[in-house]
C-alpha cells in the first residue's frame, strides 16, 4: 500500500477508541491518516518519508483552546500585577500601538514556540488577526482565529471591529483546505455592550460559526456586571442568544452554581487556563464541578505576556496540580483526564472533533512524537503520568501537522525560526519605544 508518510516502532497514545498500541504504525497519506495499529500486524506500506519511531511516544498534537498568540511581544513588561492594572496600565496602551507587523512577528515567533513544544493547534484571539492568520498559514500550524470584538461604550467602535471580524470570515474560514477556521470574538461581557453582543450573536447564527469570548475571568467586573444588570454575566450571554453549544468561554472562574447549570444545560465549552490565571491572580475555576455538570472542558495557556509561555506540557501539569489542591483530593483532574483535555477535548471545544483530536484512521495527521529515552522521562511505567507530570515541550521530537512534517529532530522545517526571533525582538524593542510607552513601562517598574 501507498503512503506519504510511515511512523515505525512508536508507542502510540490514540485517544480514541484503542488506548495504547506498543510497537505501533502509523500510515499518513494525503494529509489523513490512513493506518494505526500493531507494527506486526500492518500490510506492508511503501512510503517516501519512513520516521523511526523506536523510544518515541506518538499521541495526537496538543490543543491549545484559548491565546492571544503575538503577546509574545509584552514578555515579561508586565509582570507581578493584577489583571485590572495590568490590561489598564500596561497592555492596552501598548496594543493601542500595535502596527500590523508587529502582530504577524509576534504571531510567528508564538507558533514556533508553540510547535517546539507539541501544539498543533489553537485558538486565537486578537487585533490584526489577519496578520495572525498570515503566520499560520506560513508555520503550518492549524488555527482558529477570532478578531477580538469590544467597543467600550463607543458603539462605532463595535460596528467597525465586528465589520473586521465578518471580512476575516470571509478571508480564512476553512482556508488551507480546512487548517484555518475562523470564530467571532467579543472580548468579554464588560468590554462589550449588549447590543454588540446582540449582533455577534446575529451573525454568528446567520455564519454557521463560533463565538470566543473571556468569562467570569475578573471578580471585580463579574461584581460590577451584577450591580450594573442584576444579571450575572452568564444570564446576560443567555438574554443575548450567546448561550450556546459553539461559544467557548475562557477561564469561567467567578461562576454560581447556577451560571454552571446554565451553561451545561445550553452545552457551553470551556477553556481553563490554569498559569494565567494563577499568575494574574484571577481565582481559580471550579473545573470538578464544572466536569460534574456535564461541561466538556478544555486547556489553554491565554498570551503569553501572562504565562509567561505557550507550553502545553506546562499548562497540563498546573492544571492538574491546581484543581487537586483547590479540591484537596489527589484523584480530581487525573493524568488521563488531563491528556484528554489537552487532546480530544480541546477539540471538542473548537467543534474539530471529527477532524482532529485522536489518531484514528480517517481524521487529519496532527500527531506529535515525544522523545522518551531520557532520565527524567524513564522508566515509563505510567504513560498519561509521565507526560502530564514528567515531561516538557524540549521532549518534543516531531510534529506532523495536517499530513506535513512541520519540525523533526526539532529542526522547524516552515519558517527560519532565528529570523524570526531577530525580528520579533526587533519590533518590540521598537514598539517599546513609540511615544509615551517607555515611560508607562518605566512606571510600572518602579513602583515595585
Ligand atoms: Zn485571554
Amino acid at each position: 500500500m501507498e503512503a506519504d508518510i510511515v511512523i515505525r516502532g512508536c508507542l502510540v497514545l490514540t485517544m480514541g477508541k484503542i488506548d495504547v498500541i506498543e510497537r505501533g504504525l502509523i500510515a499518513i497519506k494525503d494529509g489523513a491518516i490512513i493506518y494505526v495499529g500493531r507494527e506486526d500486524e500492518a500490510p506492508n506500506f511503501k512510503a517516501d518519508e519512513v520516521i523511526d519511531g523506536r523510544g518515541k511516544i506518538a499521541m495526537p498534537g496538543l490543543i491549545n483552546c484559548h491565546t492571544h498568540v503575538a503577546m509574545t511581544l509584552f514578555r515579561g513588561i508586565a509582570e507581578d500585577v493584577e489583571l485590572g492594572v495590568w490590561l489598564r496600565e500596561t497592555i492596552w496602551p501598548l496594543e493601542s500601538k500595535l502596527k500590523p507587523d508587529d502582530v504577524y512577528y509576534g504571531a510567528l515567533l508564538g507558533f514556533i514556540e508553540m510547535i517546539k513544544s507539541g501544539t498543533t493547534c489553537s485558538l486565537d484571539m486578537y487585533l490584526y488577526e489577519d496578520m495572525v492568520a498570515k503566520a499560520a498559514v506560513e508555520s503550518g500550524i492549524r488555527c482558529v482565529l477570532s478578531s477580538g470584538i469590544f467597543d467600550v461604550g463607543h458603539k462605532m467602535l463595535g460596528k467597525i471591529l465586528l465589520k473586521k471580524a465578518l471580512s476575516l470570515v470571509k478571508r480564512y474560514h476553512g482556508g488551507e483546505k480546512g487548517r484555518i477556521y475562523v470564530m467571532l470574538g467579543p472580548h468579554a461581557v464588560y468590554t462589550c455592550s449588549l447590543d454588540t453582543l446582540r449582533k455577534v450573536s446575529e451573525e454568528a447564527t446567520k455564519h454557521n460559526i463560533g463565538i470566543h469570548i473571556h468569562l467570569a475571568e475578573s471578580e471585580e467586573e463579574t461584581i460590577n456586571i451584577k450591580e450594573t444588570h442584576g444579571k450575572s454575566e452568564v444570564e446576560l450571554l443567555n438574554e443575548v442568544g450567546l448561550l450556546r453549544s459553539n461559544l467557548v468561554a475562557a477561564h469561567c472562574i467567578h461562576l454560581s452554581s447556577e451560571d454552571i447549570s446554565l451553561m451545561a444545560k445550553n452545552n457551553v465549552k470551556v477553556v481553563y487556563n490554569p498559569v494565567s490565571n494563577m499568575k494574574l491572580s484571577s481565582g481559580i475555576p471550579r473545573v470538578k464541578d464544572l466536569l460534574d455538570a456535564g461541561l466538556i472542558v478544555g486547556l489553554g495557556t491565554d498570551g503569553p505576556a501572562s504565562n509567561n509561555c505557550l507550553d502545553m506540557f506546562e499548562t497540563m501539569k498546573v492544571a492538574a496540580l491546581l484543581q487537586k489542591a483547590l479540591y484537596r483530593d489527589p484523584r480530581v483532574l487525573p493524568a488521563r483526564k488531563v491528556v484528554e483535555m489537552a487532546t480530544i477535548d480541546g477539540a471538542k471545544v473548537l467543534g474539530l472533533n471529527n477532524i482532529i483530536g485522536s489518531i484514528e484512521v480517517g481524521k487529519r495527521a496532527d500527531i506529535i512524537l515525544i522523545d522518551v529515552n531520557k532520565p527524567h522521562l524513564t522508566p515509563l511505567h505510567n504513560v498519561y503520568a509521565t507526560l502530564v507530570y514528567s515531561a516538557r515541550g524540549g521532549d518534543v521530537d516531531t510534529v506532523i501537522i495536517d499530513g506535513r512534517i512541520v519540525m523533526r529532530g526539532r529542526m522547524i522545517k516552515t519558517v527560519d525560526e532565528y529570523e524570526v526571533m531577530r525580528r520579533a525582538a526587533e519590533v518590540s524593542q521598537d514598539l517599546l519605544s513609540r511615544k509615551g510607552l517607555k515611560e508607562i513601562f518605566l512606571r510600572i517598574l518602579t513602583k515595585k
